[in-house]
């Protein structure tokens, strides 16, 4: 057991505070005696009164247990009784100076707390866990690095429409980023160094453990009493946030989730380091009779029965203007046709171009008048294939 709880051993065991060692090793065999397990088999309430006794009488019979515990009023395995005797002196010379923790074994104490062992003294064990927390945050903070520091990169989309993808040319962004402030070039100080405002310059701090109150080195100023004079414009950051429009090129040919690199757009560096890098995104928007995929353009493009069934030259829109597409005899619905180099000119690799990609989709004519729907009819006895013939061979 590393921690007890704030108990009372001496009312435990039924002796004075001033009671020697003598004194003490007398009660605890009497009240052993009366309260052991042999002497009351199955007895829960004379187990728990062993236990405590047994547990009163381990720190009361050790000379430098019974010291922790008269000075702090419970013990702990972690805590030095040189350092419990310093807390006491403080307490009784009414002053507050700084407990030294020098000697503290903060990973067993962390670790311990972590422990199924935690659980007896958990409440004081708990305010010691924060009084250690808050010396480490602040001794974190004042570590800061001073050296240089290489600003973040950012990252953001930017949606270009679909021509200008395709076409190339220039795109604008909105974006927040951090730059070097303006007041104190990035030195985030002016002047000198002033007085520790959370500790008034003394360098030490109250905080409270349980009941107990204890001085600690100033998280703040590290127990120097000086802090540095954070500049006033970006509050000792360095930096300042910045909206900005950046304005960038678009080649030709850009796909959707291309990624351009603006060198030196991301965040400003501290202290002297390089600024991170600006990455855009870009989507490229859509069109209402183009699609687009990669360096290909796909389009749907509805023709007649007769074009269909006897072929036909027909125009076709393209991203360059018209251009004949050559429908061959008996074309069926939904059939894709390859226009070789009528896509988009490639980005990455000059000179080559995608293909356009046509759909055709033919168009059942409502037929009007009796004629022709006669001539309807007659071309169906000419051509009496059954289309489905293949759809019952495959059941
Ligand atoms: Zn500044
Ligand atoms: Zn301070």
């Amino acid at each position: 057991m590393a921690t007890t709880q704030n108990k009372d051993y001496y009312a435990t065991l039924g002796v004075k505070k001033t009671a020697t060692p003598e004194e003490i090793r007398k009660a605890f065999r009497k009240a052993a005696r009366k309260y052991h397990p042999d002497v009351n088999p199955g007895d829960k309430k004379s187990e728990e009164k062993f236990k405590e006794i047994s547990e009163a009488n381990d720190i009361l019979s050790d000379e430098k247990k019974r010291k922790v515990y008269d000075q702090l009023g419970f013990y702990s395995d972690q805590i030095d009784p040189a350092q419990a005797e310093a807390y006491a002196r403080q307490q009784s010379a009414g002053g507050q100076p700084p407990v030294d923790f020098g000697g503290f074994d903060f990973n067993g104490f962390g670790g311990s707390a972590a422990g199924p062992q935690a659980g007896a003294g958990s409440s004081t064990w708990g305010n010691f866990k924060d009084i250690f927390s808050g010396i480490f945050s602040g001794a974190h903070e004042a570590q800061r690095s001073s050296g240089p520091q290489p600003g973040a990169d950012l990252e953001y989309q930017a949606t270009v429409d679909f021509w200008t993808a395709i076409r190339g040319g220039q795109a604008r962004l909105l974006i927040h980023r951090q730059e070097i402030c303006p007041t104190c070039h990035g030195q985030a100080q002016t002047g000198g160094p002033m007085q520790c405002p959370e500790c008034n310059g003394t360098g030490q701090v109250t905080q409270m453990g349980g009941r107990m109150k204890f001085n600690i080195p100033c998280p703040r100023c590290n127990g120097t009493g000086r802090v540095s004079n954070d500049c006033p414009t970006c509050h000792g950051e360095g930096t300042v946030n910045r909206t900005e429009t950046v304005e960038f090129r678009i080649k030709p040919g850009t796909r959707d989730g291309q990624r351009i690199r603006l060198q030196g757009k991301g965040n400003a560096g501290l202290h002297g380091g390089a600024a991170g890098d600006l990455f855009v995104i870009v989507r490229t928007g859509t069109h209402p009779v183009f699609t687009r995929t990669g360096d290909d353009i796909h389009l749907t493009v509805p023709v007649t029965i007769a074009e269909a069934s006897l072929g036909a030259k027909v125009d076709v829109p393209t991203i360059e203007g018209r251009a004949q597409l050559k429908i061959p005899p008996g074309t069926q619905s939904g059939q894709k046709l390859r226009m070789r180099e009528r896509g988009v000119e490639s980005a990455s690799h000059p000179g080559q171009r995608g293909d356009q990609i046509v759909s055709i989709e033919v168009i059942v004519p409502h037929l009007q008048d009796e004629r022709s729907r006669e001539i309807m009819r007659e071309l169906a006895k000419l051509n009496n294939q059954d289309p489905r013939v293949t759809l019952f061979d495959k059941l």
